[in-house]
């Protein structure tokens, strides 16, 4: 079978299986089986696939026709032009949180301390790091397999820029702590920032079935009203920030009110809410202030 007719089957498999994007799907498949890229269905067409090749495909097509999402597939996504390996046990990094990403370089200056709470694969906390200099940040989860994928990524991401991840000796660039939030945490910050997991229990069974089924449960589920982790975030991060320090965290598009009330309560000062490109509020921060005690 050639390269072009095994893509078209798994095409028209995955539309029959009513994937959304099963073009697409197809072709990246059909590139990670084959280590080809996207000119090879264009130019070379034509050439042979082998058995193996075809077998492994098809196998894969099975799993994403039963909706396992595209990166548990081929094991990787994209996040702010860096390629992070991603497994069932992290949430896959979307690109509305490139925004959170966005905000927080504007307002990062060399040198300083950093702390990403519930990091998941890391890819926020080792994105700052990437395009930064001389920061240095502490990646915070409870999952202990989120952990494992997180430290793959600083070791591949941040090779030649790291001088430690935890079990090596030298200065700590990166660290990444196993941590029920703040249980674990010493030291103060110059910027926490977060994605937490925010979405309300009662609506994660409504969602995509590459979510609801395949993404860790643990990484989306906010409580009943998605507030729980902001609420328990921005009353602890007080202990955590140096005067002056800031807290970032991405939000769902209709907590922007909430999240920022629960900062400016806490007494955060000039609390802001952006907008993603489609519109939404998605990112909220603000400044701890001179004098802020804990609540
Ligand atoms: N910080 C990680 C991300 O943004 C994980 C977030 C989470 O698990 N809720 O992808």
């Amino acid at each position: 079978m050639t390269y072009r007719e095994l893509y078209e089957k798994g095409k028209s498999a995955l539309a029959t299986a009513g994937i959304d994007e099963a073009e697409l799907d197809a072709r990246l498949l059909l590139e990670f089986v084959c280590g080809t890229d996207r000119n090879t269905l264009l130019v070379h067409g034509d050439r042979d696939v082998t058995p193996q090749e075809e077998a492994d495909y098809i196998m894969l097509l099975h799993k994403r026709e039963s909706r396992y999402p595209l990166q548990q597939l081929t094991g990787v996504q994209n996040f702010m032009g860096l390629d992070f390996c991603v497994n069932e046990h992290v949430l896959i990094p979307r690109q509305d949180t490139e925004i959170l990403v966005e905000e927080v370089l504007q307002n990062l200056h060399d040198g300083m301390h950093i702390l990403d709470m519930c990091t998941g694969s890391g890819c926020i906390l080792i994105s700052l790091l990437h395009y930064s200099n001389n920061c240095t940040g502490v990646g915070a989860d409870i999952s202990a397999e989120a952990l494992e994928v997180a430290k793959q990524n600083a070791a591949r991401l941040l090779e030649g820029e790291i001088r430690s991840i935890p079990d090596m000796d030298g200065v700590h660039e990166i660290e990444l702590i196993k941590s029920d939030l703040f249980e674990n945490i010493s030291g103060q910050f110059d910027i926490i920032v977060s994605n937490p997991p925010y979405i309300q229990t009662s609506v994660i069974d409504t969602l995509m079935p590459e979510v609801r089924d395949h993404e860790p449960r643990l990484a989306l589920d906010g409580s009943e009203d998605g507030l729980l982790f902001y609420r328990k975030i921005v009353q602890e991060s007080v202990i955590y920030l140096k005067q002056g320090g800031m807290l970032f965290f991405e939000i769902g598009y209709d907590q922007g009110e909430a999240v920022s009330q629960l900062m400016e309560q806490s007494g955060f000062l000039e609390v802001r809410v952006i907008k993603d490109y489609g519109g939404l509020d998605r990112v909220v921060y603000g400044t701890r202030g001179f004098g802020m005690t804990v609540s």
